[in-house]
């Protein structure tokens, strides 16, 4: 863990409405925090799909039924743009806002406002790295093609087997379903090993002591070893509060929450991506100059090929060398 990480409390956390639960990606906190926001007639931002699913942006919210769209991961760039300025707008109204998206969004955010505002409260995402947009579209539209149909909704992080075995679960026009585990679905696995994401995200300056928001939230892993109490089959989320503001927001929610507070050292060891860039694949490069849009998935499917392939033999040879050793 990054010594120089300041936290005010770390608490693992999940919302007791089922509901509200089992649509988000983790322990479903971002709802009950925006849920406050809109109820003292505030609004929210945070990332949408647009009406074809094939983009993501950032949009405005001010009723708790809209926050559907807002819910839950979606694992593809965000446009903040169209945003920023209406975020400036209702802050100088002085209305309540709340702004959610991953850290160098929230940064983003900041550096547009040029000052601080007592009526934004900021909530950044733990962050993987965000895939490219563009390939997105070009798997969606090879799906789309696929089952003859178009999508009609999309969820990263279905939870019907559970939030430890989330699945990736795309909805058609024509009644049929696209299910996939993250280690089968294609796109998924791009994300994962890091091929698919911008350049950017290997280098990533919005890590640990730099995440600028009053609240990170993230997906809660180990919590069976660090707090076991907070087990849930439909997730639990870890919630770092970093400054007084977020701490009264959190403290105002806990009655629809179980909750513990919990050592952060042990709560973030599962949890590289608060404090590291994701590493970029060596064939980073290589695999862009080959990528085909209209042939996304054989794209990807051919580099994991490789490099799975390199590391079974790389394994292979260690085994035999170690062998040796002994
Ligand atoms: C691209 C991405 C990578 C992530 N990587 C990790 C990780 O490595 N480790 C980890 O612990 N957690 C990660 N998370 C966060 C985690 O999946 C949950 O979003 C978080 O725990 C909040 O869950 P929740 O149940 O409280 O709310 P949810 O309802 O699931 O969260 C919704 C919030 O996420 C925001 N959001 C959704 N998609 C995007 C997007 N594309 N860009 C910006 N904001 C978005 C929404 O604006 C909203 O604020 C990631 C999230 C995203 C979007």
């Amino acid at each position: 863990m990054d010594s120089a990480f300041h936290v005010i409390k770390t608490y693992g956390m999940y919302a007791l409405d089922t509901a509200r639960l089992q649509t988000s990606s983790s322990g479903g906190i971002f709802t009950i925090l925006a849920e406050d926001v809109i109820s003292r007639g505030g609004t929210v931002f945070g990332a949408a799909f647009c009406d074809d699913f094939q983009a993501v942006r950032h949009i405005a919210v001010s009723t708790v039924e809209a926050l559907e769209k807002l819910r839950g991961s979606k694992y593809v760039r965000s446009d903040v743009k169209e945003a920023l300025p209406k975020v400036l707008e209702c802050l100088e109204q002085g209305s309540g806002v709340l702004f959610s998206g991953t850290p160098c969004q929230i940064a983003a955010l900041k550096k547009y406002l040029k000052k601080n505002y007592e009526n934004l409260l900021t909530v950044a995402v733990v962050c993987h790295g965000t895939p490219k947009h563009t390939v997105w579209a070009d798997y969606l539209k090879e799906l789309e093609q696929n089952y003859k149909s178009k999508v009609i909704a999309v969820n990263f992080r279905d939870k019907s087997e559970g939030w430890s075995k989330y699945r990736l679960r795309i909805l058609f026009a024509n009644g049929k379903q696209y299910v996939k585990t993250k280690d089968r679905d294609i796109y998924m696995c791009g994300f994962l090993q890091n091929i698919t994401l911008e350049k950017s995200c290997f280098s990533c300056h919005f890590k640990g002591n730099n995440i600028e928001s009053d609240i990170i939230l993230g997906d809660f892993w180990g919590v069976e070893r660090v707090a076991p109490k907070l087990c849930n089959y439909d997730g639990t989320s870890l919630v770092i509060v970093r400054s007084e503001k977020g701490f009264q927001a959190v403290e105002a929610k806990l009655s629809g929450v179980k909750y513990a507070e919990v050592d952060l050292p042990s709560a973030v060891d599962n949890n590289s991506s608060l404090f590291c860039s994701a590493k970029m694949p060596e064939n980073y490069d290589a695999f862009w100059q080959a990528y085909h849009g209209n042939k996304c998935r054989k794209s990807i499917q051919k580099f994991l090929m490789k490099k799975n392939y390199f590391l079974l033999i790389k394994n292979k040879v260690l085994k035999v060398i170690n062998r040796g050793n002994h």
